[in-house]
């Protein structure tokens, strides 16, 4: 999702035309949902990227998250109905809209069912109008159209509005990563190296395209279905940033979730891809543990810890954890960008490696859950009672998630001097 008002516009891709209208508060009410009906022809109802294998499962989507995610009083019927308008009669008519499944800023994700095939698939709505809205969708568009990988999810193809833009996209059922971490009875290292040989083998991919996520973290890794077998995809990538070959692979635009962001995007020095192998670090260390390496309220000092790369192995699990799954991570929550190991490494590294082999390992399933989910509650309750002070439910909490300019330019004053020394 886009970075709030910290993230400077990408290029748009040739082929997408999105029109400045009037401003309007997003998902407040639905007196401004007036069709214009502008969309840009592709002569079939969208845009075909390509057609996979249709998803394995066809149920309503058990994550938590969307639990958390959706007003619990509304009954589902209203829900859907609701979205139902919102979607332009061109997508209406090729699919019918079941239930809402996901929902970010300036998006919905809703669960839809192609009328003739009856194949399930996810639709991602964004919002246009607003400059944010904008932003994402071209960097969403831009890489989707590139992509093809196996875990990675596919866009099927793509309606235009002058006001949304409807990507049709593989459905994935099987729910967020540490939802299903909770549900499962254990979790052991080699769990731990499978998810993350699956995430690095798609983020090798992407690197190799020139391609950066930006904003890789637990909420963007989805299970394809939800048998014990499913393999992880990369979703999201309204923060991406896709260079063509050749081009300069320095980046610039200050975005990312704080607690995953790199150090050098803090003190806003050009960067590389190696900022997703940092966030992979911080995946990494949450998957061994439930708990977060770099974590505090006040974003300042959660800045300053991520700057001096500070995290210790202290508490539960980690007399468990294997020295080797420490160095892993310590190779990758490394400061210095150019010291980081890269994906092609990490799937080498002897973690990585000898893990895939093993067999019997200690089950860390019940420290890691625990932590888990009492962060889970802690967060929960922070956001109800950030909730109950505000007039509209906006996508405020959402939106705050993201890291802010001003306050990076003011942190890059102080810290610069101790970064450089
Ligand atoms: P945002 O940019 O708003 O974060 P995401 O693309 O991450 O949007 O989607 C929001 C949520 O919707 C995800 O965290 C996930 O729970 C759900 N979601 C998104 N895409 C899919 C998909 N293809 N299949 C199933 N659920 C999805
Ligand atoms: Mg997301």
């Amino acid at each position: 999702m886009g970075c709030g008002t910290s993230k400077v516009l990408p290029e748009p891709p040739k082929d997408v035309q999105l029109d400045l209208v009037k401003k309007v508060e997003p998902y407040t009410g639905h007196k401004t949902d007036v069709y214009k009906h502008f969309i840009k022809d592709d002569g079939g109802g969208g845009l075909k990227t390509g057609c996979p294998s249709p998803p394995y499962h066809i149920q309503p989507y058990p994550g938590t998250h969307l639990a958390s995610h959706m007003e619990p009083h509304e009954p589902r019927r209203t829900r859907v109905a609701k979205y139902r308008a919102k979607f332009d009669p061109r997508v209406t008519a090729k699919y019918d809209i079941k239930a809402l499944i996901g929902r970010g800023s300036f998006s919905r994700v809703v669960r839809v069912e192609h009328k003739a095939t009856k194949q399930p698939y996810a639709i991602k709505m964004i919002e246009t109008k607003y400059r944010e809205g904008r932003e994402v969708c071209e960097s969403e568009l831009c890489v989707l159209r590139r992509v093809r990988h196996t875990n990675i999810i596919q866009l099927i193809e793509v309606f235009e509005t002058q006001e949304r833009v409807y990507m049709v996209m593989e459905l994935a059922t099987g729910g967020e990563l540490f939802d299903r971490i909770i549900a499962k009875g254990s979790f052991t290292e080699r769990d731990a190296t499978r998810v993350l040989q699956m995430v690095l083998d798609g983020v090798k991919y992407l690197h190799t395209l020139g391609i950066t996520h930006r904003d890789l973290k637990p909420e963007n890794l989805l299970y394809y279905h939800p048998g014990t077998d499913s393999k992880i995809m990369i979703t999201d990538f309204g923060l991406a940033s896709a260079r063509k070959k050749g081009d300069d692979c320095l980046m610039k635009t200050t975005c990312g979730t704080p607690e995953y962001i790199a150090p050098e995007i803090l003190v806003r020095k050009p960067y590389t891809n190696s900022v997703d192998m940092w966030a992979l670090g911080v995946i990494s260390y949450i998957l061994l543990s439930g708990t977060m390496p770099f974590e505090d309220d006040n974003r300042s000092r959660l800045y300053r810890q991520i700057l001096k790369g500070k995290y210790s192995y202290s508490g539960e699990p980690w007399p468990s954890v294997s020295n080797l799954a420490k160095d892993f991570i310590d190779r990758l929550l490394t400061v210095d960008p150019g010291a980081r190991m890269t994906a092609l490494q990490a799937l080498k590294h002897p973690w990585v490696v000898s893990m895939a082999a093993s067999s019997s390992m200690k089950n860390l399933h019940r420290s890691i859950s625990q932590n888990l989910l009492k962060r889970a509650s802690s967060r929960c309750q922070s956001t109800k009672s950030a909730q109950s002070t505000r007039s509209s439910r906006s996508t405020k909490s959402n939106k705050s998630r993201r890291v802010r300019e001003r306050e990076l330019r003011e942190l890059n004053l102080r810290y610069q001097q101790q970064y450089n020394g």
